[in-house]
């Protein structure tokens, strides 16, 4: 018997906030700060890591759930640690320096002999990935065991083209630091996937791992994202290394066994009472003399207004638009734009380890080729014990639209029982692993109606976030949230949220 059910996510509270609930009557009492941070996902706790690097100590962060950290928050089954939602953290460039000197102060990076060395118990342990395909496990996670010359061809072709392209046009991370390219806006102006029939791409393995890609990045299939998204993915990064490459070099990829809920939970202890978990904002009005911002304190169910001089909006954009009152131009036209991908995350604990088939050893991201699911992490991966024993297995589901799934995805997510996702959990994962309902002892499953921004065609254009301004803002609001860049990852909104702040400071 496997006990489970949903966890992480109080979805009643999204839906009184939709609802209006929370904005009846009038304020139980009325409170001063000087800022006011909206959200305490990986934006929000930035917004007031650069706050408090700026001396500014006068604040407050409100949020939602009963504990910080968004879409970055890490949990535990069966006293395992485990991601509740992001689960790694890529080395970052140079452009994300912000995120650089987090890393740095974290003790995670150091200058050892004029070089940036990484801490090797945090840099995902070797064998990082591998791939079940065609009844057993490979090495890596693009399909090359048993394919046709014609595939690796195609492979080698398309790690030209994207070389080809980032030699053109910056593909930068932050997003906000590259250029305006002609390049890229007519890349953001198509489907990925008729840019890849265009391009002759039209192999079923090169197709299978491209589509793989934008949905564990952004949620959504290659005929929903943009060719900028789906080409962004490599080119932003160390490109995409065919079979054979020379100097084909493995992402280095930071992890934990919370996932970055390890990042966020160090970004969230400093801020002691100034954290205000379970307070949802109803309310935030730009006024003559300063800021209101009402919110809904869960645990005494009243409300409580608050004055400040400035407020930095560290909402999801669709909420940002329904509680800003009057909300300014900019994001009003952002948010007509923005669609969603769901997501659910399941934390499966075993009780003993898992026989495995043959081929390539138990690494940290495993991935079943032609599934729906995007396969599963193991969260004793880092551990220091290599003995096999307990363990917690993260699956991740993506529900936007693609070739596995229609526009109904959060529909499905309310409406289906935990029991529904248990058992297509269960399936998938039971082609590599037969014996795995067998040692399954609890399922924990983590809903979000609204994981993430959709790169679709056209967004970025329509966000005008190519370099075109670092600090989004009206007023007393600066926006902070990585729905501004049109697609969500740890240094986007990390970068977002300490510009919004670095800005007020100076200002
Ligand atoms: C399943 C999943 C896996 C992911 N994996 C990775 C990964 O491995 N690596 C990576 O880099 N990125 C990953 N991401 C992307 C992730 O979204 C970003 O890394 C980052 O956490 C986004 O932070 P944010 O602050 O922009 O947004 P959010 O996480 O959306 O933060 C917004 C915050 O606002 C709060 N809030 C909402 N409404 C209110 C209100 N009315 N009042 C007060 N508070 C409110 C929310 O509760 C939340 O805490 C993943 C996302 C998902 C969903």
């Amino acid at each position: 018997m496997i006990e489970g059910g949903f966890t992480g996510i109080d979805v009643e509270r999204g839906h009184a906030l939709r609802d209006g609930a929370w904005r009846a009557g009038a304020p139980a009492g009325v409170r001063r700060t000087r800022v006011v941070i909206a959200g305490g996902g990986v934006a929000g706790l930035a917004a007031a890591r650069a706050l408090r690097l700026a001396g500014i100590e006068d604040f407050v962060l409100l949020e939602l759930e009963d504990m910080a950290g968004g879409n970055s928050r890490g949990g535990q089954v069966g006293g395992i640690a485990c991601p509740l939602g992001a689960h790694y953290l890529p080395v970052p460039g140079d452009e994300a320096h912000e995120v650089q000197e987090l890393l740095e102060e974290l003790g995670m990076r150091r200058r050892v002999a004029g070089r940036w060395e990484y801490e090797e118990r945090h840099l995902c342990h070797s064998p990082q990935e591998r791939l079940f395909f065609q009844g057993t496990w490979q090495d890596g996670l693009l399909p090359v065991q048993g394919v046709g010359e014609a595939t690796l061809t195609q492979y080698r072709r398309f790690s030209q083209r994207v070389e080809a392209l980032r030699h053109t046009a910056r593909f930068s991370i932050p997003v906000l630091r590259a250029q305006p390219a002609p390049l890229l806006l007519a890349l953001d102006a198509v489907p990925f996937g008729v840019w890849l029939d265009r391009e002759g791409f039209t192999d079923p393995h090169l197709r299978w791992y491209l589509d793989y890609s934008c949905r564990d990045d952004y949620g959504a299939g290659i005929a929903q994202v943009s060719a900028w998204a789906g080409i962004h993915y490599f080119a932003s990064r160390h490109g995409f290394h065919a079979p054979g490459d020379d100097g084909a070099e493995r992402d280095a990829v930071l992890t934990w066994p919370e996932g970055n809920g390890w990042l966020t939970r160090r970004l969230a202890d400093p801020l002691g009472d100034r954290l205000k978990a379970g307070h949802a904002v109803v309310r935030i009005a730009d006024t003559r003399s300063g800021v209101e911002v009402d919110a809904f304190d869960v645990a005494t169910r009243s409300r409580v207004r608050w004055q400040a001089e400035r407020c930095i909006v560290a909402l999801p954009m669709f909420i940002a638009a329904r509680v800003v009152e009057n909300p300014p131009e900019l994001l009003r036209h952002a948010a007509a734009h923005l669609g969603y991908a769901p997501w659910l995350v399941a934390n499966v604990h075993l009780r003993a380890p898992l026989a495995d088939r043959p081929g390539a050893a138990p690494s940290w991201d495993n991935v079943i080729y032609g599934t729906r699911g995007l396969g599963y992490v193991d969260a004793r991966h880092q551990a220091l014990d290599p003995t096999p024993g307990a363990t917690v297995l993260s699956w991740y589901r993506p529900l936007g639209p693609s070739a596995y799934d229609g526009p109904d995805g959060r529909r499905r997510l309310l409406d289906r029982p935990w029991t529904a996702w248990r058992d297509d959990l269960l399936a998938e994962l039971s082609l590599p692993h037969p014996d795995l309902a067998g040692l399954a002892t609890r399922i924990e499953i983590t809903r979000y109606g609204h994981a993430m921004a959709i790169p679709a065609p056209g967004l970025l254009g329509q966000l005008g976030q190519l370099g075109a301004r670092e600090r989004v803002a009206a007023g007393r609001l600066a926006f902070a949230h990585s729905d501004w860049s049109g697609y969500s990852i740890f240094e986007e909104a990390f970068t977002r949220g300490h510009l919004a702040a670095a800005g007020g400071a100076a200002a």
